[in-house]
């Protein structure tokens, strides 16, 4: 049956006032980067904060919401997304200057960008951020990192809306972050955050970017569709080296297979469904439990429904 965009809006007159893109039944599995998956059932993607306010306002209570970033670190069952999902765009890509080492950035900017413009104004501490593919609302949401530095270190203080569309604040400290996650509620939507870095000398910030970037290009895999790092590591070992260990680096499923590069990264060959890459991780877990009598964790986070 074709769904009907109004069937979500408690007030459907509400809908000639939004300014943003909304979609049915849209295909979103191909919008991650792990290039598998199946629909949203309703898709929104808000002009601007404002936007989306009016969004959540509108909806009828109890509809199911998802959050996405860019989808660097989601993986969308093929069965689709029922209820509202709503993609945080470039349009929250706003940064200004709070000082000389403080910026407010919009959730949707990109990782890349931040630390492009911090390179620009000779902040240093964010070049991490150079080689994470998400936005500054999915970094923040997962407390991505890497090179020993993560959003944890960076963020003062972060805005949210409420499910219901009601502003929110919290400080660094308010916000338990934890490796690769955080205690951020799944009914708060980040719309923005005030990071801090320090003074630093834009040559000194270049050579790290290049040489953190340098590493990921000879220790990640290229031209591939994959979601990152697959499990988080556990406090004593490296994900990969227990995926090593258990015997599973050469293994595959339908079209996902363990990439030979970083046995942490799974690879989409070209036609991986996400339930390939559901059972190809479900058997490393079953793998390394039984070898190593150690539990892997997800880190991609898993949405959705079976097909
Ligand atoms: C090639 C590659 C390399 C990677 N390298 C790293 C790395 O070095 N370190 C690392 O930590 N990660 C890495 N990742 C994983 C990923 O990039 C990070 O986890 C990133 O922070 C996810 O951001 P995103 O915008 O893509 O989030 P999404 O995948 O869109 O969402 C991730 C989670 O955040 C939530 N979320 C997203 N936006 C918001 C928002 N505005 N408000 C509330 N919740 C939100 C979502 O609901 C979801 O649960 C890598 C991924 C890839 C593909």
């Amino acid at each position: 049956m074709n769904k009907n965009f109004l069937d979500i809006l408690e007030r459907p007159e509400v809908f000639f006032e939004l300014k943003g893109k909304s979609f049915c039944d849209k295909s979103i599995g191909n919008m991650s980067w792990l290039k598998a998956g199946g629909s949203a059932e309703y898709l929104y993607i808000p002009a601007n904060e404002d936007d989306l306010s009016l969004i959540l306002e509108s909806i009828y209570e109890g509809v199911d919401l998802n959050i996405f970033g860019n989808l660097s670190n989601t993986l969308i069952r093929d069965g689709g997304l029922p209820g509202l999902s709503i993609i945080i765009p470039k349009s929250f890509s706003n940064i200004a200057s709070m000082g000389d080492t403080k910026l407010k950035v919009g959730s949707g900017t990109s990782c890349k960008v931040i630390s492009e413009k911090c390179l620009e104004l000779g902040i240093g501490g964010m070049e991490f951020l150079s080689g994470i593919p998400g936005s500054l609302g999915g970094g923040i949401f997962m407390n991505a990192g890497c090179f020993g530095s993560e959003f944890k270190d960076i963020v003062v203080d972060v805005d949210f809306l409420t499910k219901n569309g009601k502003k929110i604040h919290k400080k660094n400290n308010e916000i338990n972050f934890l490796y690769r996650k955080s205690n951020i509620s799944r009914d708060l939507i980040i719309t923005s955050a005030t990071i801090q870095g320090f003074l630093k000398n834009s040559k000194q910030i270049k050579e790290l970017i290049d040489e953190i970037n340098s590493k990921r290009i000879s220790s990640q895999p290229q031209g591939f569709a994959t979601g990152g790092s697959t499990f988080r590591n556990t406090n004593d070992y490296k994900a990969w080296e227990l995926i090593k260990r258990s015997g599973m680096s050469n293994a595959s499923f339908g079209g996902a297979s363990v990439s030979n590069v970083h046995n942490n990264f799974l690879i989409n060959n070209g036609n991986a469904s996400a339930n390939d890459f559901e059972i190809l991780g479900n058997m490393i877990i079953e793998k390394v439990k039984s070898e190593l009598g150690i539990l892997l964790d997800w880190e991609i986070q898993i949405v959705g429904k079976h097909e």
